[in-house]
């Protein structure tokens, strides 16, 4: 038996014994709290579309359990983003740095706001961003102009950066903001995979000026589609309020609508969803951590291959269980791809990083090798919270 196909077989035998299935889908939501009964209340109440109290309460919950001062729900994780860079001002031809390896939602949300994305490289402890190569990239690529940081290339201001938290482990925010006051740029978090992971103690999202999260279907709570934008600026929620539900002034009668507005509200039947989703979201937390540790008993024993598990400083969702491959695998990354997903046993990739696809690959960008070398590495496995 050749290598490729003895690690394959051992990393299916590994995902079987842990989760005593025989198929298994990377990643399905688990509705066991509440969700029929606030769903039928919302039919029964005709108030399924744009308003209603469930959004007003997934917005309190949410407010409760990240523990940002505001949270404003809106229809999806990238229109969260869209809004977050215009909060904090991102204007046309200003720079915004962010991981190559990133969801493309990133890079989109930069692009929706006529910016342009400047890739930076990740960190192999976090899988986000790192800290001291992006110091020492900005010391010689900037430099400051009234207050402003300055790509020397390309004379454009670089006016913020977006921390992504990969599959919920949070990145290194503690240096990464004395970089960010040191250099003068903002910080927008994209906290999308990681709701119920904590940085010392504090919610991811809750660093940055504005914060992002997402619902979608995939990720650790769902609400069919969603997202929410958190701060704790007070005009900065007033706004971000305003701006996801069409800048609309309240009158009893007229239409009258101050700015160009967003029609980027979450209807309230996606938001009941959520509110019975986030009761629950301990729990899933806690299978999500113990099915950490069933993977880690297993993979321990196959050479070549490691569980990541969570950063230093760091509580993680494990929202994605991953497979890190020794260098000497890399090359069978694509062998173990398809024996796991020909056995039903979703497996995937990380998402190809972002400078190398078309529409991004003119845009400005550090020298990102460990990306690349981490995108080789990369393999995500069945990760639901109803797998154990
Ligand atoms: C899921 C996700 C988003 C937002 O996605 P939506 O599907 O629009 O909710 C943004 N960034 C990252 C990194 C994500 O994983």
């Amino acid at each position: 038996m050749n290598d490729s196909l003895k690690i394959s077989q051992d990393v299916i035998s590994a995902i079987k014994k842990v989760t005593k299935k025989d198929s298994a889908p990377l990643h399905e939501p688990t509705f066991d709290g509440n969700e029929w009964n606030y769903l039928k209340d919302c039919i029964d109440s005709t108030y399924v579309s744009s308003v209603g109290k469930f959004v007003d309460q997934f917005e309190a919950d949410l407010v409760k359990y990240t523990k940002s001062k505001y949270a404003i729900a809106t229809v999806n994780g990238t229109a969260a983003l869209h809004i977050a860079l215009k909060l904090v001002n991102i204007k046309k031809d200003d720079e915004v740095l962010i991981p190559s390896l990133s969801f493309v939602a990133t890079a989109n949300a930069v692009a929706y706001s006529n910016a342009i994305p400047h890739f930076i490289d990740s960190a192999s402890n976090t899988l986000g961003i790192d800290p001291e190569k992006l110091n020492d990239y900005l010391i010689t690529h900037t430099e400051q102009k009234s207050g402003f940081c300055i790509n020397k290339a390309t004379n454009r201001r670089i006016k913020a950066i977006i921390p992504m938290h990969t599959f919920g482990h949070p990145v290194e925010l503690e240096p990464l903001i004395k970089l960010t006051k040191k250099f003068n740029i903002d910080i927008v978090e994209d906290a999308a995979e990681s709701l119920g992971s904590f940085y010392k103690g504090k919610h991811t999202g809750t660093y940055g000026l504005v914060g992002t999260l997402s619902f979608n279907g995939n990720k650790i709570i769902t609400t069919g589609g969603g997202g929410a934008i958190l701060t704790n600026n007070k005009d900065i929620a007033v706004l971000a309020k305003h701006l996801t539900t069409t800048a609309k002034i309240k009158h009893q009668w007229e239409f009258i609508h101050d700015m160009v507005g967003y029609n980027y509200r979450m209807p309230n039947i996606n938001a009941a969803l959520g509110c019975s989703q986030l009761e629950r979201i301990n729990q899933k937390l806690k299978i999500k951590r113990d099915l950490f540790a069933r993977y880690n008993e297993e993979f321990s024993k196959i050479d070549g291959i490691a569980l990541f598990s969570e950063p230093k400083d760091a509580k993680s969702n494990y929202w994605l269980q991953t497979l890190v491959l020794d260098h000497r695998n890399i090359k069978i990354r694509d062998d173990i791809l398809k024996a796991t997903n020909e056995m039903n046993i979703q497996t995937r990739p990380i998402w190809k990083p972002l400078h190398q696809l078309e529409p991004f690959k003119n845009c400005p960008s550090m020298n990102v090798d460990n990306a690349i070398s981490l995108y080789e590495k990369i393999i995500n496995i069945p990760s639901s919270s109803n797998l154990i």
